[in-house]
């Protein structure tokens, strides 16, 4: 009887239905989910997940990290499979829609399919990743490094959570491990496609459904500490001072305005500040700042680099302070796949539906993918931008055009 109303409902209605009831697996009463790597929400989820895919007929299967797979078998012996998916984990008291939208995409995208078309020629996969967001330990991309072999159970031993559970305990409490479950890794896939909310507010604010994007952006991340010399702030005259602060933000003023004459899609952050010895009284002996740079094309990103840092050796010594500048972060663009783009573009087109060519600020599953097979990052619009939060909202009917797209790619793919 209850599988025989699910039939009845509509795409747009299965779409509002499956993110009500996967939210519910974590979900607080401000709205807001928790499903951190290998919690008790995660594994129920998880095992939710895998009858909801095995009552759409696919066949649903773990690898040893805890990825669940949901598969739908071609007729082609030969080949490899076209891979969909996002990561089910969340932040604390995060969103519905992140993660969970391309896992509810690739699992409706797959039942559609499968009830009007049939088998197909060849084997599609939906994938629900076990951890993307690093807010239980401090490591992210675990489900997609742990299949494209980016990250191995080597690199977990050591890593604690906040309570001192070790990686290993939890993963191995949740029924997981190294040998416990076959690795499928990407050598049996062919590409990935990932449906995710965007984030950010492009395409709300220009009234696009679609977002393709074409590269996932590059990022460095440096600190930079300027040492200067403490002293009292009533009694040295200005210019014997060695103010670190005065040094840093000389600097960060530089930063801003060299960005501005940089392309405009290069984006540059100072998000963090330590001051020593941070009392009111007394001028400061060190500054140090984080600098966070990102663009998809990672020429400009070096050569943003060098003039800034050229220009700051210089402002730091008229000031009688020095520098320590540490990169601890470069990340390099990573270009989607375009044969993919252009099928989806082909088919935004033809449909008549609005859509934008874009980058990715943000990582993604889709970042570490597109490192090792043909990668394809689709948005839909996210409600003022606003995630990582209960607010986190997209309307089920730009949900749904995601969703419409995926199934026509994938019947293009595999038919
Ligand atoms: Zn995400």
């Amino acid at each position: 009887m209850v599988m025989e109303e699910k039939k009845k409902l509509t795409l747009v209605q299965q779409t509002a239905e499956m993110v009500e009831w996967l939210a519910s697996f974590g979900g607080s009463k401000s709205g807001g989910v928790t499903r951190l790597l290998y919690s008790e929400s995660w594994k129920l989820a998880q095992e939710a997940l895998k009858a909801r895919m095995e009552e759409a007929s696919l066949h649903a299967y773990y690898d040893d990290a805890g990825n669940l797979f949901g598969r739908l078998e071609g007729s082609q012996k030969e080949g490899r499979a076209i891979l969909t998916g996002s990561h089910i984990d969340t932040v604390v008291n995060g969103g519905k829609y992140d993660g969970a939208y391309g896992i509810i995409a690739g699992v409706l995208a797959l039942k559609y399919l499968h009830e009007h078309y049939g088998r197909p020629k060849k084997t599609i996969e939906v994938v629900s990743l076990c951890e993307e967001e690093g807010s239980r330990f401090p490591m992210t991309y675990w489900g997609s490094g742990s299949m494209t072999g980016l990250r191995s159970f080597d690199d977990v031993y050591l890593l604690k959570d906040q309570e001192g559970t070790t990686f290993i305990e939890a993963m191995e409490k949740s029924g997981f491990g190294k040998g416990k479950y076959q690795h499928p890794g990407t050598a049996h896939f062919d590409c990935f496609i990932e449906l995710h909310i965007e984030q950010g507010e492009v395409l709300e604010r220009e009234n696009k459904s679609i977002g393709v994007v074409s590269h996932i952006v590059g990022q460095r991340r440096y600190n930079v500490t300027v040492n200067g010399e403490s002293n009292h702030a009533g009694t040295t005259p200005m210019k014997w001072r060695k103010d670190a602060m005065n040094t840093a933000s000389a600097l960060i003023q530089v930063l801003m305005e060299k960005s501005k004459r940089m392309p405009a899609d290069l984006v540059v952050t100072v998000g963090q500040m330590i001051v020593e010895p941070n009392i009111p009284n007394v001028i400061p002996n060190k500054v140090t700042f984080s600098i966070d740079i990102r663009h998809s094309d990672s020429d400009i990103i070096q050569s943003f680099c060098q003039e800034a840092f050229e220009s700051f050796e210089g402002l730091a010594r008229e000031r009688g302070t020095s520098l320590d500048i540490h990169k601890w972060m470069d990340e390099q663009p990573i270009k989607m796949c375009e044969k993919l783009n252009e099928l989806s573009t082909t088919i935004l087109q033809t449909e008549g539906t609005s859509f934008k060519e874009m980058t990715s600020g943000a990582g993604h599953d889709s970042q570490v993918f597109g490192q090792f097979i043909p990668t394809s990052l689709l948005f839909v619009p996210s409600h003022k931008g606003i995630s990582h939060s209960p607010h986190e909202f997209t309307k089920t009917e730009d949900l749904e055009k995601g969703i419409n797209l995926l199934i026509k790619i994938l019947h293009k793919l595999a038919y």
